[in-house]
């Protein structure tokens, strides 16, 4: 052989086994590289981590453990013995050689363990009975710039099983084991970010009053908060996720549900065309009326895109019957204050144009002054019962228990209106009855009951008070012999400003037994009212506990 092909072989021989080297360890980039779109967790990582070492090197006994510098703790991932995987642990950074090569980031060869090393358990918390030793090993650390994150650790049972090759083997995947570490808790961190915001966004989701639903952009229901289930009071069987509204199996849905629905069709149908919807009221069955406000609003992403919608349904009754008292008290008062004002002014006019011209008719002056007191004594009343309305329906009516004599109470009441009309009221009462209510509130309830019993019937015609008790409840009842009531009329009767047909001749606002029946209803109590038909007068009754044993101040919570 010439000198010259000696050469050539000399050379071809020490570049042959670096190139090798090189394209493994290109190979092994690729490989690992390619482990950071795959791996979704660090287990994951270990195991990709104990095959590529495997095909290296003797990876018998394998461990990969991350480190905590701020808890000076070693996290091990997972470890392996001879084929069999175990669970990790964790320690605080100690002496041995893992802890050692994590300290100093520098890699560790230990050739025979027996001969030169202390003996120290290599694989983490898993020996049982007997320890079998590892006789050599390699350790690395896996750094993230010149933080040391964790180590990489092949042992064997046999001694002189690793070299320098293999060090610089095991280096070279930890350094990419470092890059996909770092990869992997930026992914863990954005995980936990969105756990968190998906839970807030959860409790906020359940803790509103307001019913949300989320479509998507085909307009199919992704999702509704608790609101929005109550409000359609849907069940999981009734709503399909993921259905368009029109597809959804309505016929199983409440019909109150599937008027919502067919309201909300053209919401839907705004958001699938990218227009924002604008905003509608949803009246809900006539028998007990419902208003809900619809909001919507179109999801997009960032390049503009239409993703979906979120409704919103908020339920207005309670504002817009609020809305409602607040305008009938104001005509009611209008209404009601035009005439004694008018006879209280020209009354007043009267007095002082006899005053001014001496003219002494005492008893024009007299009857001028008694109406101003008629009058005004009736405004205040008016004004009394306005603002007890208000105060009913806003929840406040308030009732104070005192022992009170109810037979006692309908005497004086039917005294005071018999006083001043033509009809025979009879009261009849077995003696005392006796409980704790707030006697001025049970006082209009009668005055109520019986002046309506007057109103509506003949003058001359009788009137019948009658008061019981049973031992638990006193009952009261005023008949009489005047227009009476028809079924559906009955049916009205304490709905606020309500006023039938036959009445309308007579003065009234509708609000006398709206409040009497929110009064005893504060007291625990109940009224109605029955009659035999029109013409033929009607019997009004209400009954109270005794409520002897509890004297308390009351506040109405119930509306009427
Ligand atoms: P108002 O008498 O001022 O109209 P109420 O609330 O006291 O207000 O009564 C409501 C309605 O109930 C009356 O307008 C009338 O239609 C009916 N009503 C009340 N009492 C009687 C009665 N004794 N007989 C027949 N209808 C009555």
């Amino acid at each position: 052989m010439s000198a010259v092909g000696q050469t050539e072989m000399i050379t071809s021989s020490i570049v042959q086994p670096r190139q090798d080297r090189v394209r493994a360890q290109l190979e092994l980039a690729g490989r690992l590289g390619a482990l950071a779109a795959d791996a979704r967790d660090f287990t994951d990582l270990f195991r990709a981590l104990h095959s590529e070492t495997a095909r290296l090197m003797d990876a018998t006994v394998f461990l990969f453990a991350l480190y905590d510098d701020a808890s000076q703790t070693v996290h091990v991932v997972r470890q392996i013995d001879r084929g069999i995987e175990h669970e990790g642990g964790s320690f605080p950074l100690g002496k041995g050689f893992t802890s050692e090569v994590i300290r100093t980031g520098a890699p560790k060869l230990i050739r025979n363990w027996s001969a030169g090393g202390p003996p120290v358990r290599l694989l983490y918390g898993t020996e049982t009975g007997e320890l079998v030793a590892p006789q050599s090993g390699c350790v690395v650390p896996i750094m993230s710039g010149t933080r040391v994150v964790g180590a990489l650790s092949a042992q064997s049972y046999l001694p002189e099983a690793y070299d320098d090759t293999d060090q610089l083997s095991l280096a070279a995947i930890a350094s990419q084991a470092g890059t996909l570490v770092a990869h992997l808790r930026v992914s863990e961190q954005m995980a936990a970010e969105h756990e968190r915001h998906a839970l807030e966004l959860e409790a906020v989701l359940a803790a509103m009053n307001e019913a949300l639903l989320i479509v998507d952009a085909r307009g199919a229901i992704v999702r509704l908060n608790r609101a929005a289930r109550e409000l359609l009071r849907l069940d999981g069987a009734s709503l399909v996720f993921g259905q368009p509204l029109e597809k959804q199996r309505l016929e199983g849905w409440p019909a109150s549900a599937r008027e919502i629905a067919a309201a909300l069709v053209p919401v839907v149908e705004s958001i699938r065309a990218d227009r924002d919807p604008t905003e509608l009221e949803i009246e809900l069955d006539p028998g007990k009326p419902r208003i809900l406000n619809v909001g919507a609003s179109v999801l997009r992403s960032v390049d503009g895109a239409v993703l979906g919608g979120v409704i919103v349904l908020h339920d207005i009754t309670m504002q817009r019957e609020l809305e409602r008292l607040r305008e009938d008290i104001f005509a009611m008062a209008w209404h009601d204050m035009q005439s004694p004002i008018t006879v209280i002014r020209g009354n007043a006019e009267l007095l002082l144009r006899q005053l001014t011209s001496h003219d002494r008719d005492r008893e024009r002056q007299k009857k001028a002054a008694s109406l101003i007191m008629r009058h005004a004594d009736g405004l205040s009343q008016l004004l009394t019962t306005l603002f007890d309305i208000s105060c009913l329906e806003a929840g406040v009516l308030s009732i104070s228990r005192w022992p009170a004599d109810l037979g006692l109470i309908a005497n004086e009441v039917a005294e005071g209106i018999r006083s001043t009309n033509g009809h025979d009221i009879q009261v009849v009462v077995p003696g005392q009855v006796v409980g704790e209510w707030d006697e001025r509130r049970l006082r209009q309830v009668l005055t109520n009951l019986i002046s309506n019993a007057v109103k509506y019937s003949a003058t001359g015609s009788t009137i019948v008070v009658t008061v019981s008790s049973d031992g638990a409840d006193a009952s009261v009842s005023v008949r009489d012999e005047g227009i009476g009531l028809d079924p559906a009329e009955l049916e009205q009767l304490f709905r606020r400003g309500y006023r039938a047909e036959a009445a309308r001749n007579v003065r009234g606002g509708g609000l006398g037994l709206y409040l009497s029946h929110g009064i005893v209803a504060i007291h625990g109590g109940r009224m109605w009212a029955s009659s035999p038909g029109h013409g033929l007068g009607s019997t009004f009754s209400f009954s109270v506990p005794l409520g002897l044993s509890d004297t308390a101040d009351t506040t109405s919570t119930a509306r009427a």
